[in-house]
C-alpha cells in the first residue's frame, strides 16, 4: 500500500460493481478511507469487504444518483463518517435502451439522462459546495468514449455523455482557483457486468467486432480505468483541469 492518499477521503459512485469497484479498491490501495456507494447494497457491501480484506478502511452508503435528497445524505454521511472528502469519483451510470433516436421512448430517454447526466450533476453540486469549504479537492468523472464521439443505437446514453464532458469543463474553469481540480476519464469498451448484460461478452462476433474497433484489438479492463482515475485525483496530475482523459485502447484515434 502507498502513501498517496493517506488521510485523505475518496467517495466512489456505483462502486458495487466494474470500473467503480476497481477504482475504490485502488483508493483504498493508496491509503484513501473509501465511501463505497451503490444503489444496490448487496454489492457495495462487497466491495466494502473486499478493500478489508486487502486491509483498507471503507464503509457502504446506499444512494441512488438520480435523486438530489440521496446525493444530500451520501454527501452529509461521509462527513460524519470522516469529516472531510478530498476524492469524488462520479462513476455510477446505465447503458440503457439501445436503439434508433426514432424508437426511443421519452421514459427510456429520461432514464439514462436522470443517472449518467442529472446524476453527475447533483453529486458535483454537493461535491463542490463541501469542496469549496475546504479549499481543496478533486473531481473524476466517468465519462466515455461515447462523450466524444457518436455511437449509432446508443442516442440517449451518448448524449448524456457529451453533457458529462461538458459539465466538467464548466466546473473546472468555475472551481480552477478554488484549489479544486474537475477531470474526466471516457474509457473505451471495458469488460464489466454492464457489457454482460448488454449482451455484448457472451457472443463471440459481437465481442471480436467490439474489440476490433479498439486500435489495441481488445477491450480494457476496469483496472485499466482505476489507474487513470487514481493519477487524475492524485498530485500527480495537480495541473491538470477541465481534461477529458482517453482510456480507450485507441478507439477514438482510429
Ligand atoms: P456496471 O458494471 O453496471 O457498474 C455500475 C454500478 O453503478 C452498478 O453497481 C450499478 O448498480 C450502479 N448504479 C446504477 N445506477 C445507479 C444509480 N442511479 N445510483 C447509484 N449507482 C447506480 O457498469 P460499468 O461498466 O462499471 O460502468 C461504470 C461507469 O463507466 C458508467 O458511468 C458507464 O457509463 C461508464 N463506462 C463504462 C464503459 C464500459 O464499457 N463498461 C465504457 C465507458 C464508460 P446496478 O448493478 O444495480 O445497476
Amino acid at each position: 500500500m502507498t502513501q498517496e492518499f493517506e488521510g485523505k477521503v475518496a467517495l466512489v459512485t456505483g462502486a458495487g460493481n466494474g470500473i467503480g469497484r476497481a477504482a475504490a479498491l485502488a483508493f483504498a490501495r493508496e491509503g484513501a478511507r473509501v465511501v463505497v456507494s451503490d444503489v444496490d447494497a448487496r454489492n457495495g457491501e462487497q466491495t466494502v469487504v473486499e478493500i478489508h480484506e486487502a486491509g483498507g478502511t471503507a464503509q457502504f452508503a446506499l444512494a441512488d444518483v438520480s435523486k438530489e435528497a440521496d446525493v444530500i445524505n451520501l454527501i452529509d454521511g461521509t462527513l460524519r463518517s470522516y469529516g472531510r472528502l478530498d476524492v469524488a469519483f462520479n462513476n455510477a451510470g446505465i447503458s440503457g435502451a439501445q436503439g434508433s433516436v426514432a424508437s426511443l421512448s421519452e421514459v427510456q430517454w429520461n432514464q439514462v439522462l436522470a443517472v449518467n447526466l442529472t446524476g453527475v450533476f447533483l453529486c458535483m453540486k454537493h461535491e463542490l459546495a463541501q469542496m469549496e469549504k475546504q479549499g481543496s479537492g478533486a473531481i473524476i468523472n466517468n465519462a466515455s468514449i461515447l462523450g466524444t464521439v457518436g455511437f449509432a443505437g446508443a442516442a440517449a446514453y451518448t448524449a448524456a455523455k457529451h453533457g458529462v464532458l461538458g459539465l466538467t469543463k464548466v466546473a473546472a474553469i468555475e472551481y480552477a482557483t478554488k484549489g479544486i481540480r474537475v477531470n474526466a476519464v471516457c474509457p473505451g469498451f471495458i469488460v464489466t457486468p454492464m457489457l454482460e448484460r448488454a449482451g455484448l461478452l457472451a457472443d463471440e462476433n459481437i465481442r471480436k467486432s467490439l474489440e476490433n474497433m479498439h486500435a489495441m484489438k481488445r477491450l480494457g479492463t476496469s483496472e485499466e480505468v482505476a489507474e487513470a482515475v487514481v493519477f487524475l485525483a492524485s498530485r500527480r496530475s495537480s495541473f491538470v483541469t477541465g481534461h477529458p482523459l482517453l482510456v480507450d485502447g485507441g478507439f477514438v484515434s482510429m
